[in-house]
């Protein structure tokens, strides 16, 4: 009971200082930027991201809430109530460029009562419209005072009492000679430390390759995972970096393999060109000699289309694939469209023919791994009947990294530290589909 009564103290005290906090920073102006309004007369405030939840609520048209985080288009969205729950982002107004949370979440949490509330909001007040039995797992997306904002394996999301969870995490040994730690999952956030080699890593959350741990000052930043081993491994005394090169373990999936690259267009063909004159054929080679460094780095035979800037037929691209005896073909390209607020990363299969199941899992493993790199729009995978995918009799794809039509796509397209990060994601993709 004491040990209640100092929690609830505690609690209280943080509550105070939080408001404190908001009511001298004044952080209207961001608040603002996160809130949308909403213009159906009765909009759906439901427990997960589609229709298939339950409705706890409906929104009246003018409802001001504030958006947390986005799955395609819905929004987790918090009222002035302090509930929290999913709407149809197409039914309200105002922009949310930024949102507050990830749904990948911070960590994962076991709840160690034998069942715990989950509630609408953070806090005994609010009704609890579920229970996540003992043993469960749900990811964190958010804590306030005490209460954990959690997304169970059926999609929902809700408020939990912290007491009653254990943060699940694993410990891993950096095998790297020096890997960087990141701000975020991808190569192109900014690098805010370093490890050394053997240093022992308590992890939070993978998401992909990367993994998300606590800073000693009690930030979270992520590591490429590659470069670990599970705890009580021996270090494999590797020499590379996160940077540098893509994987670890790519070495036994890939020797004795051989890969097509395909960069598109080429000499008096430019392909797509820019908004300010980046020319398709350019970025196509620049990413497909990276691939073919990364590929070869982890064993692989390499066979490029061509390998520097001129004309090469379709039919040839093939012959090429096929004389080499290559096992995949993988073709390079960047999108354009007239609408130039089309943004996002693409990647196409020929859904006909022996091949379509393996084309389809290589173009779905090569996409993920683009957009968890870049962070770019997820158009997703797609039938497609190009003739580099269509006529090969090996499994083939072909990626679109972004829009030359876009200004802000175009922009990443022309940084180094871009492509090559693709070029990485690509590379980790063909590992995965030879794993
Ligand atoms: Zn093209």
């Amino acid at each position: 009971m004491l040990k209640r009564n100092t929690t609830y103290l505690a609690v209280v005290l943080v509550f105070v200082c939080v408001f404190v906090f908001l009511f001298y920073a004044g952080d209207a102006e961001a608040k603002e930027e996160e809130t949308v309004t909403v213009t159906a007369e009765q909009l759906n405030f439901r427990l997960g991201p589609g229709t298939r939840y339950y409705a706890m609520d409906a929104l009246e048209s003018g409802t001001s809430v504030e958006v947390l985080a986005k799955q395609d288009s819905w929004f987790l969205v918090s009222l002035s109530d302090g509930r929290t729950g999913w709407i149809h982002g197409y039914y309200t107004t105002g922009s949310s460029p930024e949102t507050k949370l990830s749904l990948q979440g911070i960590a994962k949490v076991e709840i160690t009562a034998s069942s715990l509330n989950i509630r609408m909001g953070p806090g005994q007040e609010y009704t609890a419209f579920d229970q996540l039995q003992g043993g469960t797992e749900a990811t964190i997306l958010a804590e306030e005072n005490g209460w954990l904002l959690v997304k169970t394996r059926y999609g929902s999301t809700g408020w939990v009492y912290s007491e009653y969870t254990r943060t699940l995490s694993q410990e891993v040994t950096v095998t790297a000679s020096t890997l960087n730690v990141r701000r975020g999952p991808g190569t192109s956030y900014e690098v805010v430390e370093q490890f050394e080699q053997g240093t022992a890593v308590k992890v939070l959350q993978e998401s992909n390759d990367w993994m998300r741990l606590f800073l000693d000052d009690g930030s979270t930043a992520w590591i490429y995972g590659y470069y670990t081993s599970d705890a009580g491994d021996s270090g494999s005394g590797r020499d590379d970096d996160a940077s540098q090169a893509p994987s670890r373990g790519g070495r036994q999936y890939l020797q004795g393999r051989t890969i097509a690259i395909d960069p598109g267009h080429g000499g008096r063909d430019p392909g797509a060109v820019g908004v300010t004159g980046l020319q398709e054929k350019v970025v196509a080679m620049t990413t497909a000699n990276k691939v073919a460094g990364y590929l070869r780095a982890q064993g692989a035979e390499v066979v490029l289309t061509r390998s520097g800037d001129y004309f090469v037929s379709l039919a040839r691209r093939v012959n090429i694939a096929h004389n080499a005896g290559a096992d995949i073909f993988v073709s390079i390209h960047a999108n354009s469209h007239p609408n130039p607020g089309i943004s996002g990363t693409e990647t196409y299969y020929y859904n006909y023919g022996g091949n379509a199941y393996s084309s389809r899992k290589l173009a779905r493993l090569v996409q993920n791994q683009m957009v968890s790199e870049s962070g770019l729009r997820n158009i997703g995978v797609k039938h497609g009947s190009f003739y580099v995918i269509r006529a090969p009799w090996i499994p083939s794809v072909l990626v679109e990294l972004g829009f030359l039509s876009n200004w802000n796509d175009e922009n990443l397209l022309k940084q180094d530290w871009f492509l090559d990060g693709q070029a990485q994601a690509i590379t980790r993709g063909i590992i995965n589909y030879f794993n």
